[in-house]
């Protein structure tokens, strides 16, 4: 029985690092002209708008994209500002902040002709959602499971792919999961990029995760983190987001912590980035 909906949560400090970071890989991968299949493997809702009671519930955009939001005329980062140039475009009143776009949104924006999505959602409700969107024909919405989803889908007939792993984890079982499903993809399909979305809680059980791939004999690992606050100072509740991307682009990193060098300030005193590489070349 699953229980999250991301709606409680959109927009938050980790649908910063994530989109951001998703936006700049896709954004990379458009230099080139052969076809691309993006793979979402839990794609949520697609569309948030921020007045929902769910969203109004914990306000979490507040210490997310909110502030960006306010700040964004004066961020000179050039991928903080095309980022912020494209979600004003998902807004129905252009320059008012009223809807947060999820990944499949993000990812639809990078959608050329020949380009594939599937997006893969196992909650009814957010599948109903999801359908409920207006999305390009190239994309593709499965009512299943998206770790099973996406091995089921590999090898692909598209000379690139990219994939966005981004699970709830409601069961400490999947980070696992994730690890396997991660390393049949790369069987199949080894110059894939991944993005696997991770929490950083009290409990530790990203360490499955982070290590689980250290171990795997995957190469080309990195990893960042935004920290929202220090990891002892509450003993409830998500104090971080990380993201590892497996085969990055080129520059990726660089990219990333010029634009989080402009996002950690607006976010809180305690807020930092790092990152580094799990596994080399
Ligand atoms: N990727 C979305 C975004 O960035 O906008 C947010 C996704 S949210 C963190 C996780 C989603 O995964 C939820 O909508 C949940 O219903 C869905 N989910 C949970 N288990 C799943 C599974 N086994 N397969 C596919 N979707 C699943």
């Amino acid at each position: 029985m699953l229980s999250y909906q991301h709606a409680y949560h959109a927009g938050n400090f980790a649908d910063v690092q994530k989109h951001l970071t998703l936006f700049a890989v896709a954004d990379y991968l458009l230099r080139k002209k052969s076809a691309i299949t993006y793979v979402d493997s839990h794609a949520g809702r697609g569309l948030y708008p921020l007045a929902t009671k769910e969203t109004q519930r914990l306000q979490e955009y507040r210490e997310g994209i909110a502030p960006l939001w306010q700040a964004r005329q004066q961020l000179s980062d050039p991928l903080l500002s095309r980022w912020l140039t494209a979600l004003n475009s998902a807004q129905p009143n252009a320059d008012v902040l009223s809807h947060y776009p999820g990944s499949p949104w993000w990812l639809a924006k990078a959608l050329r002709d020949h380009d594939q999505l599937r997006l893969f959602e196992l909650h009814p409700g957010e599948h109903e959602h999801l359908s409920g969107q207006t999305l390009p024909k190239q994309a593709r919405r499965v009512y299943g499971d998206g770790l099973q989803g996406l091995k089921q889908l590999v090898p692909v007939s598209s000379p690139r792919m990219c994939v966005l792993v981004d699970p709830s984890y409601e069961r400490k079982a999947e980070y696992q999961e994730v690890v396997d499903a991660v390393a049949y993809t790369l069987e199949k399909v080894r110059h894939a990029v991944l993005m696997i979305w991770y929490p950083l809680l009290p409990a530790g059980h990203h360490e499955t995760l982070l290590s689980g791939l250290e171990a795997s004999g995957i190469r080309k690992i990195w990893h960042s983190e935004l920290l929202l606050r220090a990891a002892g100072e509450s003993a409830h509740g998500m104090y971080g987001s990380g993201m590892v991307v497996i085969n990055p682009p080129w520059g990726l990193d660089e990219q990333l912590a010029a634009a989080m060098s402009q996002v950690t300030p607006l976010l809180g005193s305690h807020s930092h980035y790092r990152a580094k590489w799990l596994v080399g070349e």
